[in-house]
């Protein structure tokens, strides 16, 4: 069986000509399953929503293909495919209910009455709106019509939800509520979810898996947790989390340090002998211990940084390089550390990352 529920395959879509073309996706391929959430995230301007809109149909691509449950969807239009999108700004009427922006899109399908009443039903219900569904949307809060443009987005059950940075427009607390309902609403319609978002920590905690993007290109395709723990690069590391990055060289298998320290790394082969690499260490993985403990690396501790549940330790290895750890802060009184201590540095294991370019 086909689980694949949207395919793009080579991507391109250039804005402009001539010295002034925008490459916004630059060959980009990704598969999205069926029944997944399936999260794009990267910095302004990465070409999320661009891919978004190829996928909805409101951008053709320059090059490349758009396949939906296995067939080319490339030079369909938007309201042929089966797909919807829920917009930043809602884009709700303002002077209909609540109850007729849900079943808005189903009167332009022409569905029966009946059924346009029960679907909306069935759908302010979901999104626990039953009790305002004579309201005009101009006389909701944002959360509110956030849940309306819900609705309505599912209400034809499309096959495919596309969510353009839904919650951004919404207060923090409003945020995290939504982003539990969102999950909940996934499971309950089991509807293939295709999320944008800048947000880092919004794409870890709802995601099933995660397209890291940067400049038109995807970095990188995996699991929160993949994503988090094995980034294929600096860029990666860098914009999902925090990270450390020391360089280093590929010695007898292992990463030598410029403090002459080796650490064990995972994935090597036999080419990678010499390599000069980059390596990542995420800063909770960085463990201190006394110095004069066997296999620790020296350093010195440059400052202390209290950020409530953890402090952030800066510290400096012998060869000049910086490395941060994140300390659980005790519960009462200081981390004992001082600046200009001596300690010593390990590191946890697996917790080395050898990074591509
Ligand atoms: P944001 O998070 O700010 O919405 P994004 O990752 O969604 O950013 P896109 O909106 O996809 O990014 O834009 C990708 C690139 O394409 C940007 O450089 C943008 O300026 C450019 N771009 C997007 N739409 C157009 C357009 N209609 N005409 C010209 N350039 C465009």
């Amino acid at each position: 069986m086909n689980d694949i529920a949207v395919e793009a395959r080579n991507a391109v879509k250039t804005f402009g000509q001539g010295d002034h073309a925008v490459r916004a996706l630059d060959d980009v391929s990704v598969t999205i399953r069926k029944g997944e959430f399936f999260t794009l995230l990267g910095p302004s301007g990465c070409g999320k929503t661009t891919l978004l809109r190829l996928i909805a149909g409101f951008e053709m691509p320059t090059g490349g293909q758009i396949l939906l449950d296995g067939a080319d969807i490339t030079d369909l239009p938007p309201n042929k495919r089966p797909v919807n999108t829920v917009f930043q700004s809602y884009a709700l009427f303002p002077h209909l209910t609540v109850a007729e922006n849900v079943g808005f899109g189903l009167e332009m399908l022409n569905r029966p009455k009946a059924e346009v009443r029960q679907t909306t039903e069935r759908m302010l219900a979901l999104v626990k709106l039953e009790a305002l569904a004579g309201r005009k949307t101009s006389q909701l809060s944002g959360g509110q019509q956030q849940r309306v443009a819900l609705a309505r987005a599912l209400a034809p059950q499309p096959k495919v939800l596309l969510l353009d940075e839904p919650l951004s427009a919404l207060d923090l607390k409003l945020r995290k509520e939504m982003q539990t309902e969102l999950k909940r609403l996934q499971h309950e319609t089991g509807i293939t979810f295709i999320f944008v978002t800048h947000d880092q920590e919004e794409a870890l905690t709802m995601s099933d898996r995660i397209g890291v993007m940067s400049a038109g290109k995807i970095q990188q395709i995996g699991s929160p947790r993949d994503i988090y723990t094995r980034p294929v690069n600096r860029f990666v590391a860098s914009f999902i989390g925090e990270s450390n990055f020391l360089p280093a060289t590929i010695v007898q298998g292992a990463a030598r340090l410029g403090s002459g320290h080796s650490l064990a790394v995972e994935g090597l082969t036999p080419v990678d002998e010499g390599r000069k690499v980059t390596l990542a260490v995420r800063p909770e993985q960085v463990r201190l211990t006394a110095e004069d403990e066997a296999d620790t690396i020296r350093a010195t501790v440059r400052d202390l940084v209290y950020f409530g549940t953890d402090t952030h330790c800066h510290l400096m290895l012998s060869d000049g390089e910086e490395v941060v750890a994140r300390l659980q802060s005790p519960a009462s009184g200081d981390a004992g550390l001082s600046e200009g201590q001596i300690v010593g540095l390990r590191l946890a294991p697996g917790a080395v990352q050898v990074l591509g370019d």
